[in-house]
């Protein structure tokens, strides 16, 4: 039987609700049982991939293709498991879909309502496209109170009456917050969230609390008194230093048993031994680096999440710290270029991840050609590919006119748009006035290494598989150019036409790739890529 444990949010927006559903999907997985992740989004876009990542942070891509919310990437950085396109669905894809149905005339005639039309729609959403696991979790983005979660919250609350309470967990994450003045952690915010989420029909089972403070055991029988939960299914989650720290202090406080005690499960003792260790090594590190990530959505941190932590598997299998200082790429188009020395200082490698748009752009390639010559570890991604083949382009091949289509029509078009690509069979085929939305190439891709290459010997097999999220690529018909301006190829699609990787034999560790390593890496089995390169890190921070 698969079991459905339903997962809100109330008081305040970024408590970590998706950490904690991926740490419990975890701790469910360490216990033996297979688990599953979903998201419901109640926010209007069909999907997160037109949404500025400054405002909704990364756009995170799936195997098949789906650009979704971050929080797929906690969900497969704690369990491993391949999130997929019906693992995430937002209020305007159920709209968009149930209005497709109703213009097609599924409906026969129906009046199309919130109840029962919308709310079959999300009942569908949730429950279709199983394996047989043992456990849904499905986490409802927003705050108990908004409007637009509403018929999501409907959706759930008819679940758990249809299903029972054998079948199905509600869990809320609330925030206790510690008044200064008063120096205690109050529980009124909790009780009024409770009340909220009660009003729409639904009683938690559980309860979630963060907090800063340890909460004394009379206020936490109080919180289950008042919100009508049983004082052990009150569970304190306090903050910890790492987040790859979680899963041994929420299975400390009893999350997991009490989900099994819910479930009326016999209580198996989970193997925690890999998140111990990964625990003991991101908090005993050896020494540490710093790399500098020069983009430009510095300004918020979550538009990069799944890069930062990708550093931080690669820190973790290398037994270091790392430290990433984030440097918006405009300071490197300063008139005086010694200005922006002094934010390299003490800096061991580089890093240029994705992005979009002209502005900042003439900053990457500056930041990049000043790696290159100073034997600065290199690591492009994606736009910062596309950028690296530039510099040399430039710099190196003598093409004066190189740019990028993207930022308007050049003489050498050394990153164009490609009419066509091959995914699968289908040859798709995109026009200029296409829509915005979906109109990347999107998801697994395979990719050929050359032997001997460095790319093949970080990797240490021949054919890959990695996730694309672009709409250019390098054009081709520069290949022999560039190498000869000493940036091979040494990663292409197998037809031998799209360029996915490229390197330089001449530089102590120049690798950039069109497609996004950090999508795929994990604590347990960090991207060998990221490997390679903190440990280019490691080795350059021992010379200065
Ligand atoms: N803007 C570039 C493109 O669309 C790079 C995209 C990216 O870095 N994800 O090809």
């Amino acid at each position: 039987m698969t079991r459905f444990i339903f997962i809100t949010g109330g008081v305040v927006s970024s408590l970590g609700k998706g950490l904690g559903s991926a740490v419990l999907g975890a701790l469910l997985q360490a216990r033996g049982y297979k688990v599953r992740l979903r998201k419901l989004d109640p926010y209007l876009n069909v999907d997160p991939g037109t949404m500025s990542p400054t405002q909704h942070g990364e756009v995170f891509v799936t195997d098949d293709g789906a650009e979704t919310d971050l929080d797929l990437g906690h969900y497969e950085r704690f369990t491993a498991v391949h999130t997929r396109k019906t693992d995430n669905v937002t209020t305007g894809r159920i709209y968009s879909d149930v209005l497709a149905r109703e213009r097609r005339g599924d409906y026969l005639g129906a009046t199309i309502q919130v109840i029962p039309h919308v709310t079959d729609a999300i009942k569908a959403f949730v429950t279709n496209d199983l394996d047989d696991e043992d456990f849904v979790l499905c986490e409802i983005g927003g705050t108990v109170g908004d409007i637009e979660s509403l018929p999501f919250l409907e959706a759930i609350r008819q679940l758990g009456n249809e299903m029972g309470r054998e079948q199905t967990c509600f869990i809320h994450v609330t925030l206790l917050p510690f008044i200064k003045a008063a120096g205690e952690l109050k529980t009124k915010p909790t009780q009024h969230s409770v009340k909220e989420l009660q009003s729409v029909g639904i009683q938690p089972d559980m309860l979630l609390c963060r907090t800063e403070h340890e909460l004394p055991k009379e206020q936490r029988d109080k919180i289950g008194l008042f919100c009508n939960v049983r004082p052990e299914a009150v569970i304190l989650a306090e903050d910890v230093r790492n987040i790859y720290e979680v899963p041994l202090a929420y299975h400390a406080q009893g999350l997991d048993g009490q989900v099994c005690a819910h479930f009326g499960l016999e209580s198996k003792t989970p193997d925690l031994t890999s998140w111990q260790e990964i625990a003991h090594n991101v908090s005993n590190p050896e020494g540490e680096v710093t790399i500098a990530i020069v983009g430009k959505y510095t300004s918020l941190q979550d538009s990069y999440k799944s890069l930062g932590e990708a550093l931080t598997h690669g820190g973790i299998a290398n037994r270091v710290k790392v430290n990433v200082k984030w440097l918006d790429s405009e300071i490197f188009e300063a008139e005086d270029k010694s200005s922006y020395l002094h934010h390299l200082q003490n800096v061991s490698a580089m890093l240029v991840p994705g992005g979009f748009g002209q502005r900042g752009s003439e900053g990457k390639i500056e930041a990049i050609r000043f790696a290159r010559e100073h034997d600065v570890p290199y690591f492009g991604i994606c736009f910062g590919m596309q950028m690296a083949v530039l510099e040399t382009a430039r710099s190196l091949a003598g093409l004066a006119g190189a740019s990028s289509t993207e930022f308007g029509p050049c003489d050498e078009p050394v990153i164009g748009l490609m009419t066509e690509w091959v995914a699968g069979n289908e040859v798709k085929t995109r026009k200029d006035d296409d829509d915005k939305g979906g109109t990347m190439r999107l998801g697994a891709y395979p990719c050929t290494l050359t032997p001997g290459s460095l790319a093949e010997t970080v990797y240490g097999q021949e054919h890959i598989e990695e996730r694309h999220r672009h709409r250019y690529e390098v054009n081709i018909a520069y290949r022999e150019k560039l190498e000869a301006a000493g940036l091979k190829m040494s990663g292409l699609s197998p037809d031998g036409v799209l360029p996915e990787i490229v390197e330089r034999e001449d530089h102590p560790w120049f690798v950039a790739v069109q497609f996004h390593p950090e999508l795929k890496s994990k604590p347990f089995s960090p991207h060998p890529l990221f490997v390679g390169f903190v440990a280019a890190a490691r080795e350059k921070s021992r010379l200065v």
